[in-house]
């Protein structure tokens, strides 16, 4: 007998999953705003110029393909890190934030699941709605999952006075996960005002706060301005954990590239702590993968690349501020009455349309548009050439 023969068919991942529908769907207008990667205005993947020329830097340098140690690269993690905490922070310069590269947001959540579930934490709480794959890493960390309200479906807004109270109530040692900008699937981000309240309520608590930080430059167009709450945090005194994907930013999807840092009352502590990440890591898959970590440290090493990487990532953030424009303009002509403000006041790559999921279903089998089940569009896929023939589609099943 098989030693396979008792194993079923998993299901479909809910978000990567829709990739292989609609493969296999032959519709020839069929159109996928699903998972979360950015399209140029021709529908296409798109390659950062900067990441281009520092590919082509790395090619004539001559570099050996030697193991990274097991925390990767540290020239890039150092980088990383100034580009989220800001090359001004004090405690970066006091050498309280230390890190690790990580296999892009992804690795980085579950290596520090895994840490937290070895020291004793059991309880994680998640904005309502999160990323999907939050639950899921999380739970095979070992750690029990709780959600926190963030979204008021309502009203499509921020449940701010919700999200408050339920901070409030979590019980101490919790972790509380905060998107730091771009929230993903809701576009809505507290206002810097509610930040700084979030920050002196987390402050009364005893809580470990953890930023997942997956789109800094897709919410402003500027990297900086993103990263203003972590960095408010940070100044506020918080010991916060951070992720960083380097996927959506500088468009390194397929690459992995990512840091997981943390920041401890002084130098030493700080490196304890990412000792420990280095024997989640040394087991799990020893060392990170090399290439993309380069060509992030070749394009922040030098101002002239910065300088062009920031401007692109801009480009991408106003391309798609400017289609959230045009599917909030599209739905109106196609007659749409109901009111689709959200879809210009949401931010970072998605929206997040309020299509229910039979809404999402329909559309997919009628239309053949394929977004999230939850309604999540990503606005990264929307184009002049296929905005109207969404937001007919949208109309259509959201009459
Ligand atoms: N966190 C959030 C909120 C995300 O949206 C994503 C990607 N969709 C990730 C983390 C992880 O992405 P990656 O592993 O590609 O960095």
């Amino acid at each position: 007998t098989s030693p396979w023969s008792f194993f079923e068919m998993a299901p479909l991942d809910p978000i990567i999953g829709l990739n292989e529908q609609f493969q296999k769907d032959d519709y020839p207008s069929k159109v996928i705003v699903g998972v979360g990667a950015y399209r140029d205005e021709k529908g296409k993947p798109f390659v950062l110029p900067s990441v281009r020329k520092a590919e082509k830097i790395l090619a004539e340098g001559g570099l050996d393909m030697e193991y990274a140690g097991i925390a990767g690269e540290p020239r890039f993690v150092d980088l990383a890190l100034e580009f989220a905490y800001g090359e001004d922070s004090a405690a970066l310069k006091e050498g309280r934030i230390q890190g690790v590269q990580a296999l892009s947001g992804t690795g980085g959540l579950r290596v520090f699941g895994e840490m937290m579930k070895k020291h004793g934490s059991t309880t994680l709480y998640l904005p309502n709605p999160s990323w999907g794959n939050h639950k899921n890493i999380f739970t095979n960390s070992g750690l029990e999952v709780k959600n926190y309200r963030y979204y008021d479906a309502d009203n499509s807004s921020l449940d701010f006075e919700g999200m408050v109270h339920d901070i409030k109530s979590m019980p101490a040692g919790s972790i509380v996960l905060l998107h730091a900008c771009a929230h993903n699937p809701t576009g809505m981000d507290p206002t810097l005002e509610q930040w700084k309240e979030l920050s002196s309520v987390i402050k009364e608590q005893d809580l470990v706060t953890f930023f997942d930080c997956a789109y800094q430059g897709f919410a402003s167009g500027d990297a900086s301005k993103d990263a203003a709450a972590i960095r408010m945090f940070v100044e506020d005194g918080h010991l916060i954990s951070m992720v960083q994907s380097f996927s959506k930013n500088f468009g390194l999807y397929g690459q992995r590239v990512g840091a997981l840092s943390v920041v401890g009352r002084d130098a030493e502590e700080a490196k304890k702590v990412v000792s420990q990440m280095k024997t989640v890591i040394r087991p799990m898959y020893s060392n990170p993968p090399r290439h993309g970590a380069r060509l992030v440290t070749t394009i922040l090493e030098d101002p002239q690349l910065t300088a062009e990487f920031r401007e692109e990532c801009k480009g991408m953030a106003d391309r798609i501020n400017t289609m959230r424009g045009a599917l909030k303009d599209s739905l109106e002509s196609a007659g749409s009455t109901r009111d689709w403000s959200h879809i210009t006041d949401q931010i970072g790559m998605f929206a997040y349309s309020g299509l229910s999921n039979e809404q999402v279903l329909e559309m997919r089998a009628k239309h053949h548009v394929y977004c999230t089940g939850d309604g999540r569009i990503s606005m990264a896929g929307v184009t002049s050439d296929n905005v109207d023939y969404i937001a007919n589609a949208i109309h259509d099943v959201a009459k």
